[in-house]
């Protein structure tokens, strides 16, 4: 198997594909992102790092930010956080209200955006929001061994701006005394680590720390990169994690940038981005582009 001309092969079909499915629009400035690009890089364990497309092109990284931000809060608060969120897929949209009304503001998984809120916010305690935006922009950059890594202040404002219903969200659980900072201080955070920006390339790259195997940073205890990658698989695409699992068996992480960070158990880091994305907000190419490299692969963990 020559792994970069299986990544040609998946760009070139991707580039001839006609639906692309839609930019996120509720992000102003993310509805501006040109839908045609395509990228997709593999970190490998033996330390290689192949690409194919528009691999040097930053993007928005939107929720995959929330991967990073669980393996800091689990570094700072270990298992005490999970009496603030929980460990199951929600089978709801990633902003969904009402089930956080029915389970009394306690969200059922750390990667729908309330649970990433309770996570930001168990990050701001006793600190202020920049030290956590800084410690975020850090542990980025030494897992992808790249200083390149910044956060794109148009994105993050045009977020706070149209982020009524994150707000609602946050308001909601301080209401319950599940969010222990200021509603506002917390989104702001959210806002600005949802509009880190990284390449395909730097996003394998950083993804290597819940690869394991030798060529990764060292960044995490191995239960609790088990941990992260089991949330990844079951809850990382909201209400299309069952699907994901169907088609392609790996852990995956999904943003509505249209990137994706899926991990393959002790083999590969892999990082794939097209902007359009489909019904349930994962980017519509990049899922496509997965269940083929998994396919061609056999990477899935239940081969
Ligand atoms: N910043 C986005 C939001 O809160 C992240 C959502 C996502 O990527 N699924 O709506």
């Amino acid at each position: 198997m020559d792994l970069q001309e299986i990544l040609d092969r998946i760009a070139a079909d991707m580039a001839a594909t006609q639906d692309r499915g839609r930019v996120a629009g509720y992000i102003p400035e993310l509805a501006c992102v040109d839908p045609t690009q395509f990228a997709i890089a593999v970190a490998t364990a033996d330390g290689q790092l192949l690409s194919a497309g528009d691999a040097d092109v930053p993007f928005s990284i939107q929720s995959i930010s929330k991967a990073f931000t669980l393996a800091l809060a689990l570094g700072r608060l270990g298992d005490q956080l999970w009496h603030r969120v929980g460990r199951e897929p929600s089978g709801n949209a990633f902003n969904s209200i009402t089930q956080l009304e029915r389970e009394a503001g306690i969200p059922r998984n750390p990667f729908i955006n309330a649970g990433a809120l309770v996570v930001t916010d168990s990050l701001l305690e006793a600190r202020v929001r920049s030290e956590v935006l800084a410690e975020l922009l850090r542990f980025l950059r030494h897992a992808a061994d790249d200083d390149d890594i910044h956060i794109n202040k148009r994105v993050a404002a045009s977020e706070e701006a149209t982020g009524h219903r994150n707000r609602a969200l946050a308001e909601f659980m301080a209401a319950h005394g599940n969010i222990h900072n200021d509603p506002a201080q917390t989104c702001w955070t959210y806002f600005h680590q949802c509009a880190v920006e990284m390449s395909c390339r730097q996003m394998a790259l950083a993804g290597r720390f819940l690869m394991g195997g030798a060529s990764g940073p060292t960044m995490l205890a191995p239960a609790r990169m088990q941990r992260i990658l089991a949330l990844m698989l079951t809850c990382g695409h909201y209400d299309a994690s069952g699907d994901f699992a169907f088609h392609v068996g790996l852990p995956g992480k999904s943003g509505v940038g249209g990137g994706i960070l899926v991990i393959a158990p002790g083999r590969a880091s892999i990082a794939v981005w097209s902007p359009g994305l489909n019904a349930n907000g994962n980017s519509q190419l990049g899922t496509r582009a997965m269940m083929q490299l998994a396919a061609k692969t056999g990477w899935s963990v239940f081969q």
